[in-house]
């Protein structure tokens, strides 16, 4: 701002405030300010953002990789942002890191799964398999029980396991949910998938019965991707958490393919097919296969630290919490591969993916830390670590919150802004399960924008980034999506920047800033969504998830 400008803002804000004092402050700058009650917008600022992402993504970064010395790095540069916004250590030991601990464990290729009478399965071709025990030899034999999709759903009156002791067996599993049917056209959400059908939630409800094991089975149909992806996502090195005390686990996670399954169940007399088509009605009891599986998995296991990045700006009443997340890891930096060029470009910068989440969420945090009130709830800002690896410093969060999970009344995650202009929508996935929702589009609405429903609500990115980790314990959450409504573009324009960015950039090396970016449409963002955040800090009332749904159950 040009010095003239700010000695007339000076006396006119000096004039004001000889009149109504209460209604105006001066900022840091000397230029009047109303917003007594609600974030600083005005700081919110595109060249702010562009500064921190253009730090986070740089190659020094090595691509922030958890356990690294990039990773570290973005790590201290979040904390010591934190504290000069004046944000309080909210992490162990009064600091602002969280350690998470993190298990990267190796099978041995050798592994073979042996299923009935007949030649053993082969590892890779027709079955992949891990375990969610410590051991670097674990053992199972169990009995095998088809389950059907393994659901246990109250709120659709649903129930795989209806009438089975699980205990010391091997479930046999469908992925995705079961479909909608013409009596029930919100059966299992219809068009949109949920939790119910996802691959985590299969290994978590079998534990939870006792069962010994859990065997997927494939199909491209249902698992919305080819046996390749699986053959490569669950072999190499694999993440978890360590399991908490208490927690039931898996001795044996596996995946086969459909053909596997087939001659699987053909072993035990009976055909896949009919067993899968009778499970499609509500009712049909597991059945025991007669068989036994058996396996043993040899791993190599070690265990990381890492650290998730927590500050808070204390509300007058620190009892209760919202939450901001973006996490700060991604891929580190590739192995050279045979026969490419000596200077390839093999670092991960995530410039999007997600050092612009952390620069939106810094710029929310300095409109909290500078506004005139504090809120009634206590604001904490949260930089995930090993979100690429699956959810893990969120998951580890949630097990160890910093306040208990009853007392949050949100959390709003940020993984992704929109660098391609101003759009009319925000999209907030997972809007539509919550009382969020219904301030968001409130909200929205006096900026003359809508909150926008998920695209694609059939992919489950609602399951896929941090705030997933905090819904699982109950927290209303919402995290934002890319939008499809982009003023003055024609209708095919967000189709476009998608899938530029999804063959281009997404978790590829030339995921790194851009000078050509364009902020309005973040800096929009960033505003209603600190203008959320501070409505969700002071409602008198918590958010609620609506009374169907499945996440609102941890709290109920
Ligand atoms: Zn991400």
């Amino acid at each position: 701002m040009p010095t003239g400008t700010r000695i007339r803002a000076s006396v006119a804000a000096a004039i004001v405030l000889a009149v109504v004092v209460v209604l105006f402050a001066q900022d840091r700058l000397g230029a009047p300010r109303v917003s007594l009650d609600g974030p600083a917008l005005d700081e919110i600022r595109g060249d702010e953002i562009a500064a921190h992402i253009k730090f986070l993504s740089d190659d020094l970064l090595e691509g922030r990789a958890p356990s690294t010395r990039g990773g570290r790095l973005a790590a201290s540069y979040l904390a010591t942002q934190l504290a000069t916004l004046g944000y309080g250590p909210a992490g162990d030991k009064g600091t602002y890191f969280q350690d998470v601990a993190i298990l990267e464990s190796v099978v041995s290729p050798s592994f073979t799964l042996t299923a009935g009478k007949g030649t053993p399965f082969t590892y890779r071709q027709d079955v992949v398999a891990f375990t969610g025990r410590q051991e670097p030899r674990v053992r199972v034999d169990g009995e095998l029980v088809f389950v059907g999709h393994g659901i246990v759903a109250p709120e659709y009156k649903w129930n795989d396991y209806a009438g089975i002791d699980m205990t010391g067996k091997v479930a046999l599993v469908m992925v995705n949910d079961p479909p909608a049917t013409a009596d029930e056209p919100q059966l299992f959400g219809g068009r949109a998938m949920t939790y119910y059908g996802r691959w985590t939630y299969k290994y978590e409800e079998a534990a939870r019965q006792g069962a010994v094991g859990a065997v997927l089975i494939h199909t491209p149909e249902s698992a919305t991707y080819p046996w390749q992806v699986v053959q490569s996502s669950w072999t190499g090195t694999l993440y978890s958490l360590p399991p908490s005390a208490g927690e039931p686990t898996l001795a044996l996670k596996a995946w086969v393919s459909n053909d596997a399954a087939t001659e699987i169940v053909r072993r035990a007399g009976k055909d896949l097919d009919s067993l899968r088509a009778a499970s499609l009605k509500r009712g049909t009891a597991p059945q025991p296969l007669g068989i036994s599986v058996s396996a043993t998995i040899d791993q190599k296991v070690q265990q990381k630290i890492s650290q998730n990045v927590i500050g808070v700006l204390p509300g007058t009443n620190p009892q209760e919490g919202i939450i901001f997340s973006a996490h700060y890891d991604h891929l580190g930096t590739a192995e050279p591969k045979p026969g490419e060029p000596a200077d390839a470009d093999r670092i991960y910068n995530g410039a999007i993916d997600n050092a612009s989440g952390d620069a939106g969420t810094l710029e929310i945090a300095q409109a909290f830390a500078r506004a005139r009130t504090r809120p009634r709830r206590s604001v904490y800002v949260m930089f995930p670590t090993a979100e690429e690896s699956g959810l893990l410093g969120s998951a580890w969060f949630a097990a160890h919150p910093a306040l208990p999970a009853s007392a949050w009344a949100a959390n709003i995650n940020i993984d992704g802004l929109n660098f391609a202009g101003p759009a009319r929508d925000i999209v907030l996935l997972g809007a539509e399960r919550s009382s969020i929702g219904t301030v968001a589009s409130e909200l929205a609405a006096r900026h003359q924008r809508v909150v926008g429903a998920d695209p694609e609500p059939e992919r489950g990115y609602f399951f896929r980034s941090d705030h997933f980790s905090l819904a699982k314990v109950g927290i209303p959450a919402v995290s934002i999506g890319e939008p499809v409504d982009f003023i003055g573009k024609e209708p095919g324009f967000a189709k476009r920047v998608h899938d530029e960015y999804n063959e281009k950039r997404y978790h590829q090396p030339s995921d790194e800033f851009q000078q050509d970016w364009n902020y309005a449409g973040a800096v929009q963002d960033m505003r209603l969504l600190a203008e959320l955040g501070w409505r969700l800090a002071n409602d008198p009332a918590m958010p609620t998830y609506n009374p169907n749904e499945q996440f609102a159950r941890p709290r109920q």
